[in-house]
């Protein structure tokens, strides 16, 4: 039998918090989750739309970024998917497989949230609100947390505290500077799932414009993200879950002072040389309208006057149309991200259990550390898995 529990300390009550909580008590730890906001979850409650999408069923690999990307795929190997969805189901979250993205059945994130906390509350976790954590330091072999006015003593520490994505830019990263102070390495942060901006967008005249198509971006005429799906054409550039996704490897490049350059295929259903045909047939047939009526009825209006900047023959436009190319020039920052890339290291951190390879008896799990994945619930599905794997390494005294 256990004597003395250990007093395990959880920097965030976001959703790798909650699941470490959930899992260290499960391992017999006394946890207590220590949250800077007025109520934990206040991020979770705003992802997929209010809906929360939980996981993805899709390919580990390609969908995480970093500069261990393998990372993310050892956590998910030790504490799987099937493993996440039954803790789903044991805290009381049905899941429902849309295509492969996974939501609660309730489709609500607040009911995941909710489950999330009754959970917490059944393993009488502590959940301390309002509770800023400013600096961390060991001392005999115990760990000191300053709140600013209060320090609590731990045995253990597990930093589950997120990124300033979505947030106003003003406030601080305290758990990064914590984490730096322990002796990690802070590989630099930027934004992730984010527009991007494109030279000239207001001239284009495309804002407001939505498209199934495709985006291929490039960094020094190399591509490197090719997608289909929604497009979204604005005032500033393109957004859309296409650019999303291929918005950190862009933000990279252009940190690199790389030349980054999009490509839209506006209509990525034909293939190019029978498009081609389709359109000098099309032209012939409607001859006796302009132009742009030729076009009237196969693009959004906004997106032909784009295109017919620059007039053509209908190979040209058909290149135009298929290749439509546009110079990156920024992205989105912080503030308009779902999600940070940059963080603490990977390569200092064991995936198995999250524990820190610098600092005995510290944890770092979540957007905290050098990954971000894909949407489609890659993040969250991240962010659970080395919570519960944290959660679970306290057991193992
Ligand atoms: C609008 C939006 C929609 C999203 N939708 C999805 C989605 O549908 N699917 C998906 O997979 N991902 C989504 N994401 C990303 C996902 O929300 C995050 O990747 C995930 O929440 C990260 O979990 P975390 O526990 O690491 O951090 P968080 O959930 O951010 O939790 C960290 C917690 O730590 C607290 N904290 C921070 N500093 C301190 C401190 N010094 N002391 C005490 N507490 C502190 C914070 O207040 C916060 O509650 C979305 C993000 C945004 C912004």
């Amino acid at each position: 039998m256990k004597q003395n529990k250990k007093q395990v300390f959880i920097i965030g009550g976001g959703a790798s918090g909650l699941a470490a909580a959930i899992f260290a008590a499960r391992a017999g730890a006394s946890v207590t989750v220590l949250e800077k906001e007025k109520k934990p979850g206040r991020k979770l409650l705003r992802t997929g739309n209010g809906r929360c999408n939980l996981a993805n069923l899709g390919p580990l690999e390609g969908n995480y970024h970093g500069l261990h990307p393998e990372f993310a795929r050892f956590v998910l190997k030790t504490f799987s998917r099937e493993k996440l969805f039954a803790f789903f189901e044991e805290i009381g979250i049905r899941t429902r497989d849309c295509g492969g993205w996974i939501y609660p059945a309730s489709e609500t994130a607040e009911s995941v949230l909710a489950c999330l906390l009754l959970a917490a509350r059944e393993l009488s976790v502590r959940i301390r609100t309002n509770v800023c954590v400013k600096t961390i330091r060991k001392q005999n072999g115990r760990f000191l947390i300053d709140v600013g006015g209060y320090v609590y003593t731990a045995d253990r520490v597990i930093l589950s505290a997120g990124s300033r994505a979505s947030l106003e830019p003003s406030g601080e990263n305290e758990a990064l500077a914590i984490a730096a102070a322990f002796g990690h390495r802070i590989l630099p942060i930027h934004p992730a799932l984010t527009a991007l901006t494109v030279e000239d967008s207001k001239a284009f005249g495309f804002a407001g414009v939505r498209i199934r198509g495709k985006i291929r971006l490039f960094a020094d005429g190399k591509l490197f993200h090719e997608e289909r799906g929604q497009l979204q054409f604005t005032e500033y550039g393109i957004s859309g879950i296409p650019v999303f996704n291929g918005s950190s490897e862009a933000v990279k490049a252009l940190a690199a002072g790389k030349q980054v350059a999009a490509e839209a295929d506006l209509f990525p259903d034909m293939e190019e040389t029978l498009f081609i045909s389709y359109l000098k047939e099309r032209f012939e047939r409607l001859k006796e309208r302009s132009v742009q009526e030729k076009l009237t009825g196969l693009l959004p209006d906004k997106m032909i006057a784009a295109i017919l900047r620059e007039p053509g023959s209908p190979e040209q436009l058909a290149a135009r149309i298929r290749h439509f190319p546009m110079t990156v020039n920024g992205f989105k920052g912080m503030k308009y991200a779902q999600v940070m890339g940059g963080g603490v290291d990977t390569d200092e951190i064991d995936p198995a259990t999250m524990a820190s390879k610098i600092t005995e008896g510290l944890y770092i799990c979540g957007e905290l550390l050098d990954i971000d994945g894909a949407c489609g619930g890659y993040n969250l599905m991240f962010a659970f898995a080395g919570g519960a794997a944290a959660g679970t390494a306290q057991g193992d005294y």
